[in-house]
């Protein structure tokens, strides 16, 4: 390939990709690094729902299991890396996943490639939303299996490719609860009836829902009850609450067999024991106090209700709110205005994103300010309408 015009092509594109420096204030807004003026940018590119990543609870805890029990694991959990931290974490996510048994992962990416080659081979198949996120897709290839990807959060289409394609070998099907980039949910009931008569696996990635939904914040599938009937419940630490790394939770055979299986797990070494201090805090947090997910949702309700008034629709329905624009280029010439206007939301550009759907993706989090939502949404209708 010719590196320096695949670059150019993709400057020409608005699909070219940067870094950008920036400080997080103990507020939750940033600074773009080297910014002598220091303007506050409020941040609604961030995973940090719950701002839970800078709480004292979080902060102290990851203190503390750093103190006791060091600065790295040293080495894989199947060698001798395997701390007895990691199953009290383990034992917790179990819990709040209301299944018997669950997995840390070093990341949520690290999970979907571990876990889905893990249960497949060549002989089998795997039911992929078409808006699933890119370690699924990954997790998907280096299996080997099949890959049948249906309509976004289509039932009928799913249930067609389901009839002719489920095949004699084990099948998987893998959807999110909420979608990372569309805000929007999985009918994860109908999903279920349709596992249960094809006989396939059932995995929901719940990235962006831990946290989040549920009496005790165990997600979506706690929400809806349906924890006894999907076989792997996976997430990850890195959003809501606020810390990082992931898990799978599910029944204790289907672990142990991860155990032995997962080649991200089995060849990575074990996650810092600060980051395991962190994310305890963090459940301790999500499970005592619902009160946290009411006020995100409020101020959801309050930013989708301006956005609303002012003639946008396809909001989603949660915290994630996208707004479709469609061409690359103008997604990123709209998100640099909102920079000049002190808002940092990203443009969202294929391959993340089909082509022509490119969007400013706003994630509302408990950083931010009422006055701050109604200001921002006040300033994106202004800028969609001038163009
Ligand atoms: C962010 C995300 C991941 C990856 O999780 P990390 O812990 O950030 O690696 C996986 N699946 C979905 C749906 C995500 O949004």
């Amino acid at each position: 390939m010719d590196r320096l015009n695949w670059i150019e092509k993709q400057r020409q594109s608005g699909n070219f990709r940067q870094l950008t420096p920036v400080k997080r204030m103990p507020d939750g807004t940033l600074q773009l690094a080297g910014d002598t003026e220091k303007a506050v940018l409020h941040d609604f590119s961030s995973n940090d729902y719950l701002a839970l990543s800078l709480h004292p609870d979080l902060i102290a805890a990851s203190r503390k299991y750093l103190e006791m029990a060091g600065a790295g694991a040293g080495a894989a959990r199947l060698m001798s890396g395997d701390l007895t931290v990691y199953h009290e974490l383990e034992k917790k996510i179990a819990e709040l996943k209301g299944q018997e048994a669950a997995l840390l992962f070093g990341s949520g990416y690290l999970a979907n490639c571990g876990i889905i080659p893990a249960l497949l081979g060549r002989q089998d198949v795997v039911f992929c939303d078409r808006l699933n996120h890119a370690s699924i897709y990954d997790g998907c290839r280096l299996s080997r299996a099949r890959l049948v990807r249906f309509h976004h959060n289509d039932l009928n289409h799913l249930g067609d490719m389901l009839k002719s394609r489920r095949g004699k070998g084990e099948a998987l099907i893998v959807v999110e609860s909420i979608y990372s980039m569309d805000g929007d949910r999985s009918p994860l009931k109908e999903l279920v009836s349709l596992k249960e008569k094809y006989g396939c696996l059932l995995m929901v990635d719940e990235a962006h829902a831990t946290g989040l939904f549920g009496p005790n914040g165990g997600g979506v599938i706690e929400e809806e009850g349906l924890s006894s009937h999907v076989d792997l419940a996976m997430g990850t630490f890195g959003k809501a609450l606020g810390s990082y790394g992931a898990y799978v939770a599910a029944s204790g055979s289907m672990i142990d067999f991860l155990v032995n299986r997962a080649r991200s797990f089995i060849y990575s070494t074990a996650l810092p024991p600060a980051v395991v201090g962190a994310s305890l805090a963090a459940i301790k947090i999500i499970q005592k106090q619902p009160e946290l997910r009411q006020k995100l949702f409020a101020k959801v309700d309050l930013f989708k209700s301006i956005l609303r008034q002012g003639g946008l629709d396809g909001l989603g329905s949660s915290q994630i709110v996208p707004v479709l624009i469609g061409e690359s280029s103008t997604a990123v010439y709209l998100a640099e205005k909102l920079r000049r206007e002190n808002i940092f939301a990203t443009a969202v550009r294929p391959p993340t994103v089909p082509e022509g759907t490119a969007r400013l993706r706003f994630s509302i989090t408990l950083h931010h300010k009422n006055d701050v939502l109604k200001q921002t949404a006040a300033t994106l209708l202004e800028i969609l309408e001038k163009g």
